[in-house]
């Protein structure tokens, strides 16, 4: 079981070794999360700019005055990383101390299982494909080996 932070475990299923983060965010705070993630030893970040609606997409409509209409996209980015099981929750916790306003709109955070995770240059697969130079596993390798 993974324990959180908070003390509580969560299990996750389908059960990987590997997850994949990703957080659709305010554009906004994207330099804040990245650098509080390099921080605590995330060295793989894939962002993307995207657009969507979700319960604020309305609340621009209405401002405007008119009805909600599902044109009117807002301008977000997905922030993508894929970390070891044990290491989720410590990037979940703080995408959402860096990223929250605590008003509408602040985006949301899906958890998607990875089957592996293969380096290109090497071939390498497994944790040996995950794992990078001056991460967080090379971070807390003294404390909690990988
Ligand atoms: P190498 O050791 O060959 O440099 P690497 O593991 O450091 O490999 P890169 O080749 O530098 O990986 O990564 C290429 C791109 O892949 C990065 O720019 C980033 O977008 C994405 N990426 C790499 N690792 C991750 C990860 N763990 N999570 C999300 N995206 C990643
Ligand atoms: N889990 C990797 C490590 O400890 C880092 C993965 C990442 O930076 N996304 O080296």
């Amino acid at each position: 079981p993974i324990v959180r932070a908070s003390g509580s475990s969560v299990d996750y299923l389908p059960d990987a070794n590997f997850y994949k983060v990703e957080a659709i965010l305010r554009p906004w705070r994207i330099q804040h999360v990245s650098s509080a993630l390099l921080k605590m030893g995330i060295r793989g970040v894939t962002v993307s700019d995207v657009r969507g609606f979700g319960a604020q997409g309305g609340l621009t409509e209405r401002q405007a005055g008119s009805e909600f209409s599902e044109d009117k996209f807002v301008a977000k980015v997905k922030m993508e990383i894929v970390v070891s099981k044990d290491q989720v929750e410590a990037v979940i916790e703080k995408i959402i101390e860096v990223a929250r306003t605590g008003e509408i709109g602040d985006g949301k955070i899906f958890l998607v299982p990875v089957a592996d995770v293969i380096r290109v240059r090497t071939g390498e697969r497994g944790f040996s494909g995950e794992r990078m130079k001056g991460g967080r596993a090379d971070m807390f390798s003294n404390k909690s080996p990988a």
